[in-house]
């Protein structure tokens, strides 16, 4: 249940938190598969992945290792910059190892572009991409994603981590945010 006012900010639930459960275990079993015997680690990215790493890490039945990076590229807006701030570093060196960046979103792909030329030159085995949620008409940057959760259409979603001006973060459900709210 959710409370009035927080539903009043919400145009429909896009997918549930049930859905979301289903398609992580499913992909938990494919990376499980690609990555038996490598060196696994899970870089996610702040604060957006919060959830879907939780969750994700929890599913995958293979040792794996969790690192943070804090980068922001939209300010408190609904439109991505292009420019992209380091926030927060990684902790661990990525020589030797399977880097997979587990994202909430690629939008215009801009983010991704900028963290994966960003990786290249820190010596990682390989890198690759989980994003649970992608835009693909949004796309500016071709960016090759291994594993996505769920391609949805051009709208501003929020919940299960994904925010606006820091809201909404913890609903379970990913929901399409009413427009009222931000225009
Ligand atoms: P991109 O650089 O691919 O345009 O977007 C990067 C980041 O913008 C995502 O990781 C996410 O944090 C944020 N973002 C993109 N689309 C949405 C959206 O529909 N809702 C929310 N809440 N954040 C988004
Ligand atoms: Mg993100
Ligand atoms: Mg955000």
């Amino acid at each position: 249940m959710r409370a009035a006012d927080v539903e009043a900010d919400l145009t429909r639930v896009l997918v549930t938190e049930e859905e979301i459960r289903a398609k992580l275990d499913e992909i938990a079993t494919q990376v499980a598969v690609d990555y038996a015997g490598k060196d696994l680690l899970l870089v996610g990215v702040l604060k957006g992945a919060v959830m879907v790493m939780a969750d994700f890490a929890r599913a995958l039945p293979i040792h794996s290792t969790m690192d943070w990076m804090a980068v922001s590229s939209y300010g408190a807006g609904t439109k991505s910059s292009g420019v992209v701030q380091i926030r927060k570093d990684l902790d661990v060196d990525l020589h030797g190892k399977h880097v997979l960046i587990v994202e909430d979103i690629i939008d215009s792909g801009l983010t991704l572009s900028w963290l994966l030329s960003n990786f290249a030159s820190r010596g990682a085995e390989s890198i690759e991409i989980f994003a649970l949620f992608r835009k693909p008409e949004a796309a500016r940057v071709v960016i090759d994603c291994k594993y996505v959760g769920f391609d949805i259409p051009n709208e501003f979603v929020v919940g299960y981590g994904l925010d606006y001006a820091e809201k909404y973060r913890n609903l379970r459900d990913v929901a399409i945010l009413a427009p009222h709210v931000y225009s």
